[in-house]
């Protein structure tokens, strides 16, 4: 088996690390090549020795001394900012671990996905922003597009040696957040803090208060869209607090195929690395007599309206989950700043998108990077306006 070539953009954070570690630990397979990250210069530099990096670089300019007297004794090339980053997408890799959060991490996929490497996809941002440029991006590569979301790995996983046309609807799991068992009214005045801890995963903070809020559900619904050519009706979100089923695909014969597995995304990481191949991960199995019971239960769309604006933004096409990203990414900026309240977030998400539904924005052009990120900044900055007039 040949050395693969690996690149991973947001290699310090939690899909970053987790990459990683599957990766140190079968080094007769892997080849770490490129490791980005922002602010967490040491930690980078730290991973890049530790891992044999023969690049990193840091998203920001400032961090550019910081990293390279960090790698000072070391022949590992160092790079900080955009047109580094750019030259980091570059390079000729086998494959690139997308894991940076949020819209930052669209440019760096595509750019890798050009350079002819297989994209490894946790950043979920890039199908919701760009879904299609993302898909034909890949298929005029000649690359595969490879899930690591869980749920879209799960659905991925149980959609292999079955026909697409024989799906019926497909269901995503959620945990429901840090406010499953709150109350509408109880959920008001919660805080960033309450919100950064996650009942059953382990996840970065931007993700683990969008799973409070549900957004992340939303994101994963369009998500899943996108990448598997669904229709909005055949997307199903489930409330399942025990997080081991992670996925279901129901077929036109009312055959069900549920995917199930222990929370550790290095299971869906893992089958993407080595190319849809089952290795042997050393994850905890699972225990089905303590297991006990699994629950199921429909979302309450009072206490998460996010959901619903997912159909929306769907039903819409076009640019909107450009809009609909950005505004999310914001909103979420602002109840961090705690500038705005935890329920605010879906109102400021909802205004932006609606009023974007009322005006034509060249919706036509889903395909062109420019539009793309033109209905990014609109949305950001739309969103930013309807944050400083909440009270
Ligand atoms: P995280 O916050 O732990 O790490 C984010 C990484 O991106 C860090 O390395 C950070 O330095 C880098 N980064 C942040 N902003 C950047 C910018 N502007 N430019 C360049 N780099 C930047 O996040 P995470 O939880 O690892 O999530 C990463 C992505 O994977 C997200 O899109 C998330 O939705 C998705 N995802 C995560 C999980 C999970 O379990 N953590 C599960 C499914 C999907
Ligand atoms: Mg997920």
């Amino acid at each position: 088996m040949a050395l693969k070539r690996v690149s991973i953009f947001g290699a310090t954070g939690s899909i970053g690390q987790n990459t990683l570690d599957l990766i140190g630990r079968d080094p007769e397979r892997f080849q770490v090549d490129t490791l980005t990250g922002g602010h967490q210069v040491d930690h980078l530099a730290e991973d890049a020795k530790k891992y044999g990096a023969r690049m990193v670089v840091t998203a920001y300019d400032d961090h550019y001394q910081a990293l390279k007297s960090a790698l000072s004794d070391t022949d590992i090339q160092v790079g900080a900012g955009a047109s580094a980053m750019k030259e980091a997408a570059s390079r000729p890799v086998d494959m690139v671990m997308s894991a940076i959060v949020g819209a930052a991490g669209l440019e760096p996929g595509l750019t890798a996905m050009n350079a002819g490497a297989d994209l490894l996809l946790a950043n979920k941002e890039s199908m919701v922003a760009a879904g299609a440029l993302t898909r034909t991006t890949a298929q005029k590569n000649n690359v595969a597009l490879l899930p690591v979301d869980s749920e879209h790995s799960g659905v991925f996983q149980a959609l292999q040696g079955e026909r697409r046309d024989t799906i019926e609807r497909v269901i995503l799991t959620a945990s429901g957040g840090a406010f499953r068992d709150y109350t509408l009214e109880e959920m008001q005045s919660v805080t960033p803090e309450q919100a950064c801890d996650h009942p059953t995963w382990a996840m970065g903070q931007r993700i683990t208060v969008d799973s409070a809020s549900m957004f992340n559900k939303a994101l994963e619904v369009i998500e899943a869209k996108e990448l598997f050519d669904l229709a909005p009706e055949q997307i199903e979100v489930l409330v399942h607090r025990q997080s081991l089923v992670h996925a279901l695909v129901e077929f036109q014969d009312a055959g069900i195929i549920a995917h199930v597995g222990p929370h550790d995304m290095r299971h869906a990481i893992g089958y993407a690395l080595y190319g849809g191949n089952r290795a042997n991960l050393p994850l905890e199995r699972l225990d089905f007599t303590k297991i006990a019971r699994l629950d199921f239960a429909a979302p309450d769309l009072k206490k998460y309206p996010s959901v619903d604006l997912a159909y929306q933004v769907m039903r819409a096409g076009g640019l909107m989950g450009a809009a609909f990203n950005a505004a999310k990414e914001k909103a979420l900026d602002a109840f961090l700043a705690r500038q705005i309240g935890f329920l605010q977030m879906s109102e400021v998400v909802k205004s932006v998108i609606d009023t974007l539904s009322v005006t034509d924005h060249g919706f036509e052009d889903a395909l062109n990077l420019e539009h793309i990120l033109g209905m990014d900044a609109l949305g950001r900055d739309m969103a930013e306006r309807v944050c400083a007039t909440q009270k």
